[in-house]
């Protein structure tokens, strides 16, 4: 029996076992540390801040501001032919309920929305993305301009 990309990779790193099961709920969590209450992404099995490894999980709207993007016109490979030209953006998380005393910013890497048309962005453009599952059952992060 051949295992899914989703079981393969939860092999190798369980620490994202929470986060995948959100996404398969189109919900976003993070990993908050229980002793320093540190937010850390993308999820590791320590603290970045206090090296411990036990964590609960704090959902978040995915809400943000433009950090970065690319467009990517010419197909890196056959497969993505199709798919050119699209963006790929760097968002900075709204964290309004972050500690004043937590100066870490979480970026996430997404792509712009397919079927969107074709975004005019600049830096700072506040955003709002969503989770959904690709064909290999895993998530994939999506972002437009926020209404
Ligand atoms: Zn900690």
């Amino acid at each position: 029996m051949s295992r899914t990309t989703v079981e393969r990779i939860l092999v190798t790193a369980p620490e994202l076992e929470p986060y995948l099961s959100a996404a398969r709920e189109g919900r976003f969590v993070l990993p908050r540390c229980r002793n320093c209450t540190h937010r850390q992404w993308p999820p590791r099995p320590r603290c970045r801040t206090c090296h411990l490894d036990t964590f609960d999980t704090v959902e978040v709207r995915l809400t943000g501001r433009l950090y970065s993007w690319t467009t990517t016109h010419r197909a890196p490979t056959p497969t993505l032919a199709t798919a050119t030209p699209y963006t790929v953006v760097v968002v900075t998380l709204d964290q309004p309920d972050q500690p004043a005393d937590d100066p870490d910013d979480i970026r996430l890497v997404g792509r712009w929305e397919p079927g969107e048309p074709a975004p005019r962005l600049a830096l700072n453009d506040p955003l709002a993305g969503r989770v959904s599952i690709d064909d290999d059952g895993l998530p994939v992060l999506t972002w437009r301009h926020r209404d």
